[in-house]
C-alpha cells in the first residue's frame, strides 16, 4: 500500500459515507462555537425542531465581539451584551459547554482551544471561523465552517466535504536573529500568494518546524488560510504531547497511555506522495512587513513599497495601485520611514505567552514613541494570568501599552477596539484587507517584537537595530 500524508490518515478515519462525485460525508469530532457565527445556526435547529447530537462535542466562548476595558460594566450595556447573552442562552438550551467571560478559561477560541486540551491529535475540529486552521499544529485536520455548516455539525456530528489536495511546505534553516515564524508564514504567503493554498491542505515539515515551540507551530498554522488553504497541519512529535499533557481536557491515566501510542503515527509516511511541494529556506529571511491589503503584499522591513508600473500585468498593476491608494502610499519609499499611530501586541495568530515575551524583551527600558497609542490583549485570560506572574504586565505598562482583559479586540473591527479612519497600525494580527481593523483604518503586519519596535520609534523598524544596541 503506498504511502499517506498525515492528512490523508486522518480524514480516511473519519469518512462515515462517501457520495458519487467525490464528496464524503465526514464525522466531525469536535466544534468550538463562538458569539458571531452561532447564532443563525441555533436559529437553524430551532426552527427544524433539531437537538444537538452530541452536547459535550461542543465548547463555546465569546471572543470577537467581547470589550477588553471595562468588561462587566461594558456587557451589562454595551454593543456586545446582547450578542454575549444569546450565546449563554443558545448554550443552555442546547446543554453545551459555556465558558464565561469572567472565567479564568476565557480567551479567543483559538487560544483556548489548544490551552484546554480540547483540540487533539487525529482528530476533525471545526469553528465558524476561518482561523480554526491554528489547531492543525496539533497534527488534526481543523478548518473553519460557514452557519449553515455549524448548523449541520450541531444536529448530525458529520459535514459533507470533498477531500483537498495536499501541498508539503517545506521550512528548513535556523531562523536568524529577529526573525520569528510570523516573518516566516508572511514571507510564505508573500511566495505563493494568497491563493497559492487554494484547494490544498499544506503539511509543514522541515527542520525550521521540527525547532519550533508549539506556540509557534500555531502561529504558522494560524496564517494558512491567508495562503488560501483551509487546512494546515504538523505532525505530532514530543513537543506535541508534552504541550498536551495535563491540559484540563486531555485524556487521563490509562487513556492518556492510549491516546500517546495512538497519536505516534500521525505523520506522513516516508513514501507518501505530496500534490505540490514548496520549499523555503528561513536561514535567508529578513523580518517582514506587510504594507499592501493582503498578507501578499508583504516585503522585508530593509524594502521599499514596489512600483506598480513595474508590473507587467495590467489587473495586477491595478491591485497593486489599489493597494497603494487605500494605504496612502507611495512606490519607492522605504518601509522604514513609515509612521505609525497605533500598535496592536494579540490576536490568536500572535496573543499567546511567548509572544508577549518577545514583545516585551524589546520594551524593557524603553517608552512608546510621543503620538503613538499601544495596546496588548493577551489572547486568554490564562495568558493574561502568566504574564502577570512574570511581570510581563509591567514592562507593557512602563513602556506606555494598555494592559487589557483577553479578547479578539483590535483584530477585527467588531468590538470597541478599532483604528479610526486613516490611522495607521503596527499589528500582530493576520488580516490587513481594507477596513479590517477599523473602517478607513491602515493595517501593517508583522511580528510581535517587529510590532514593540514600532511603537518604540513610532515608525515601521528593524527589531534587529534594536536587538543590537542592548
Ligand atoms: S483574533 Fe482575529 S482571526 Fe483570531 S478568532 Fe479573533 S477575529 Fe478571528
Amino acid at each position: 500500500m503506498a504511502g499517506r500524508t498525515l492528512y490523508e490518515k486522518i480524514w480516511d478515519a473519519h469518512i462515515v459515507r462517501s457520495y458519487d462525485g467525490g464528496d464524503d460525508l465526514i464525522y466531525i469530532d469536535r466544534h468550538l462555537v463562538q458569539e458571531v457565527s452561532s447564532p443563525q445556526a441555533f436559529a437553524a435547529l430551532d426552527e427544524y425542531g433539531r437537538t444537538v447530537r452530541r452536547p459535550e462535542a461542543h465548547l463555546s466562548v465569546a471572543d470577537h465581539a467581547v470589550p477588553t476595558k471595562n468588561r462587566s460594566q461594558e456587557l451589562k450595556t454595551g454593543l456586545a451584551a446582547r450578542q454575549v447573552e444569546r450565546l449563554v442562552d443558545n448554550c443552555h438550551r442546547y446543554e453545551i459547554p459555556y465558558i464565561p467571560t469572567d472565567d479564568p478559561r476565557h480567551g479567543i477560541v483559538h487560544v483556548i482551544g489548544p490551552e484546554l486540551g480540547f483540540t487533539q491529535p487525529g482528530t476533525t475540529l471545526v469553528c465558524g471561523d476561518s482561523h480554526t486552521c491554528t489547531h492543525g499544529a496539533f497534527g488534526c485536520i481543523a478548518f473553519g465552517i460557514g452557519a449553515s455548516e455549524c448548523a449541520c455539525v450541531l444536529a448530525t456530528q458529520t459535514l459533507r466535504q470533498r477531500k483537498q489536495k495536499t501541498m508539503r511546505v517545506s521550512l528548513d534553516g535556523a531562523l536568524p536573529e529577529g526573525v520569528t515564524i510570523k516573518d516566516v508564514i508572511i514571507a510564505l504567503i508573500a511566495k505563493i500568494g494568497t491563493g497559492g493554498g487554494v484547494g490544498y491542505a499544506i503539511e509543514y515539515v522541515g527542520s525550521a518546524v521540527e525547532a519550533l515551540s508549539m506556540q509557534a507551530r500555531m502561529t504558522l498554522c494560524n496564517m494558512t488560510i491567508e495562503a488560501g488553504s483551509r487546512v494546515g497541519l504538523v505532525g505530532v512529535d514530543e513537543k506535541t504531547i508534552a504541550f498536551l499533557k495535563g491540559r484540563p481536557l486531555s485524556p487521563k491515566g490509562a487513556d492518556w497511555e492510549a491516546a500517546v501510542a495512538a497519536w505516534a503515527n500521525l505523520r506522513s509516511d516516508e513514501d507518501a506522495q505530496f500534490d505540490h511541494c514548496v520549499s523555503l529556506d528561513v536561514s535567508q529571511l529578513a523580518p517582514q512587513v506587510s504594507w499592501g491589503t493582503t498578507p501578499e503584499q508583504s516585503v522585508s522591513v530593509t524594502g521599499h513599497i514596489p512600483d506598480p508600473m513595474q508590473e507587467s500585468d495590467p489587473d495586477r498593476r491595478f491591485g497593486l495601485q489599489k493597494s497603494l491608494d487605500y494605504m496612502a502610499l507611495t512606490a519607492g519609499t522605504a518601509i522604514r520611514d513609515i509612521t505609525i499611530d497605533k500598535v496592536f501586541i494579540g490576536s490568536c495568530t500572535n496573543g499567546r505567552i511567548e509572544d508577549l515575551r518577545s514583545a516585551a524583551a524589546i520594551l524593557e527600558g524603553r517608552t512608546v514613541a510621543p503620538g503613538v497609542s499601544a495596546i496588548v490583549v493577551p489572547g486568554s485570560a490564562a495568558t493574561r494570568i502568566a504574564a502577570e506572574a512574570e511581570g510581563l504586565d509591567l514592562i507593557f505598562r512602563s513602556a506606555g501599552f494598555e494592559w487589557r482583559e483577553a479578547g479578539c479586540s483590535m483584530c477585527v473591527g467588531m468590538n470597541d477596539d478599532r483604528l479610526a479612519e486613516g490611522e495607521r497600525c503596527a499589528s500582530t494580527s493576520n488580516r490587513n484587507f481594507e477596513g479590517r481593523q477599523g473602517i478607513g483604518g491602515r493595517t501593517h503586519l508583522m511580528s510581535p517584537q517587529m510590532a514593540a519596535a514600532a511603537a518604540v520609534t513610532g515608525r515601521l523598524t528593524d527589531v534587529r537595530e534594536l536587538l543590537s544596541c542592548r
